[in-house]
């Protein structure tokens, strides 16, 4: 993999002891979900955990941490502080852009507005900085590959084969890039019903910790579907905090432990 000759090398204030990138290489598969409750999840354990949504096109983590204000000004100009929420500090597009702005951005755009996410948000010393990457191979694996190059990356796929094809081929890039891969998190990975506990694979329960294994990476966990965890997601509540006991809550909690 190459960089293009108008990407130059990133200014950057981030002050994270360790930088992990969170990737899926399709969308919506519950990428900002498992980004932005192990973030939380860290958090509870006592980190300083830093969340950089780096999907400038798609951003999620405004609603999933239900805070939506604007950032505060540095006392420099062109800086700014990240938002808090839930214990974490964060910044998305979601915090700057306008709702209704659809955002059509070429690709010098998205690198431009992501440097500004390193060189000029005042993050804290940090124990833990996590990146919520774009779905795919595109840019922002370069820009931040150039900023803050991740000492690791958390991969999240169903099990169904058409996001397991493109898994590996974001597993790839992650290779060419020199980013160790620190393991899979099989996400949607089977549907347990409410009512009878009756389990359905509904995506084929297995098939990414399958994956996971014949590539020798090691294998974080699976997250059911589960209404708890939409529902937190729209109410702005990380599903980990929950106070229940539920197999989500525990499935996550064991996943944060592993990391
Ligand atoms: P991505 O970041 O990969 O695009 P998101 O995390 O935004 O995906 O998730 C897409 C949608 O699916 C969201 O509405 C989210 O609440 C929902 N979702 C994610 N994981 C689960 C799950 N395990 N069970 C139920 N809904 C989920």
């Amino acid at each position: 993999m190459t960089t293009s000759p108008e990407q130059k090398t990133v200014q950057t204030r981030t002050n994270a002891h360790a930088v992990v990138a969170v990737h899926s290489a399709k969308g919506g598969v519950g990428k900002s979900t498992v980004s932005v409750n192990l973030a939380v999840g860290l958090a509870q354990r006592g980190l300083r955990v830093g969340l950089l949504d780096a999907d400038i096109h798609g951003p999620s983590a405004t609603l999933l941490l239900g805070n939506a204000d604007w950032p505060d000004p540095g006392p420099e100009p062109n800086t700014i502080h990240p938002l808090k929420a839930h214990g974490i500090h964060f910044i998305s597009m979601g915090n700057i852009a306008n709702k209704q702005t659809p955002l059509i951005w070429r690709g010098a755009m998205v690198h431009n507005m992501l440097s500004q996410f390193y060189s000029q948000v005042l993050w804290p010393e940090l124990d833990i900085l996590l990146i919520d990457m774009p779905p795919g191979t595109g840019d922002a694996l370069l820009t931040t590959a150039q900023a803050d190059p991740p000492s690791g990356v958390i991969v999240v796929s169903t099990p169904q084969e058409l996001s397991l094809l493109d898994t590996v081929r974001g597993v790839r890039a992650f290779r060419d890039l020199n980013v160790p891969i620190l393991g899979f998190v099989e996400n949607m990975s089977f549907l347990s019903c409410t009512g009878c506990g009756y389990e359905d694979d509904l995506f084929g329960k297995g098939a990414a910790e399958a994956v996971a294994e014949q590539l020798g990476f090691p294998f974080l966990g699976a997250l059911p579907i589960d209404s708890v965890i939409c529902d937190s997601g729209d109410a702005g509540v990380p599903f980990v905090l929950a106070r229940s006991a539920s197999a989500s809550v525990q499935a996550m909690n064991a996943i944060v432990d592993k990391v």
